[in-house]
């Protein structure tokens, strides 16, 4: 994997459509529920920035923020866009009600209960943000993410501005030369090469949002009137559902002998 400033939009346009194909094809169908969400939760607000801001520059109009939401609805979203169906419910439990969980995504437990308990505050921040992610904004977050239910929980808050991970695509990420052991310096890293790969290709805004379009894949999903959310874009280019089930199977493979 390269840096995305060293790939064609020919070439990011396959890229993050093949993530989408096999997301469709997946059993978490993470691109309907990304529909599904960015139609409920947030709003798409007009572009604030001045003249000076890289994302007028490039004819940027508006940006997705997320809604007054309550934070059950806030974890509801969470366990259909990033956990499997047969989990969910047992994590809400265990964030609801106490319910001892030991998962392998019990890392998203202890992140949503911290969230929990300072929601109109987290709510608040998340909202007070009108920036997206090539305005290259100074966000700080509490504590440090240190891993990808914390991450992917931090994204939804600031969909338009932080990228999540998993862990094959933040070693992809890792592999194509980005800083991963911080995320707000990954995110700033993505978000910069994302900049000049569109200046070399003479992009704007929406085109960069057009290089995902998850409609081709799924036409039944409603357009979105502010395009695709930048966080989705960057992070398809190096998320694949399929390369898990690969690596999956070559795993079931070697431990068969
Ligand atoms: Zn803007
Ligand atoms: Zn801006």
């Amino acid at each position: 994997m390269v840096r995305i400033s060293s790939l064609s939009p020919g070439e990011v346009r396959k890229r993050i459509e093949a993530s989408n194909q096999a997301s469709y094809e997946g059993r978490a169908q993470y691109v309907c529920w990304e529909n599904h969400a960015l139609r409920s939760d947030y709003d798409f607000i007009d572009c604030p920035c001045g003249p000076e801001c890289w994302c007028k520059h490039r004819g940027c109009l508006g940006h997705y923020r997320i809604k007054e939401i309550s934070f059950n609805q806030f974890v509801d979203t969470y366990l259909n866009l990033w956990t499997p169906k047969n989990a969910r419910e047992s994590i809400k439990s265990a964030v609801f009600t106490g319910k001892p969980f030991r998962g392998r995504q019990r890392n998203a437990i202890r992140a949503l209960n911290s969230l929990r308990g300072n929601w109109s505050a987290g709510l608040a921040k998340a909202r007070g943000c009108n920036k997206c992610g090539l305005c290259d904004p100074n966000i700080s977050l509490e504590g440090s993410v240190t891993n990808l239910y914390e991450a992917k929980m931090w994204s939804q808050l600031f969909y338009d501005v932080l990228v999540p991970f998993d862990t094959a695509s933040k070693k992809e990420i890792k592999r194509a030369g980005y800083t991963t052991t911080d995320f707000l310096t990954m995110n700033r890293e993505l978000f910069r090469d994302l900049r000049r790969f569109a200046e070399a290709h003479g992009l704007d805004v929406a085109g960069i949002r057009k290089l995902d379009s998850p409609s081709a894949i799924a036409p039944s999903l409603s357009s979105l009137a502010g395009g695709q959310p930048l966080s989705g874009v960057l992070d398809k280019v190096f998320y694949s559902p399929r390369k898990k089930k690969f690596t999956m199977q070559i795993f079931k493979l070697r431990h068969h002998q």
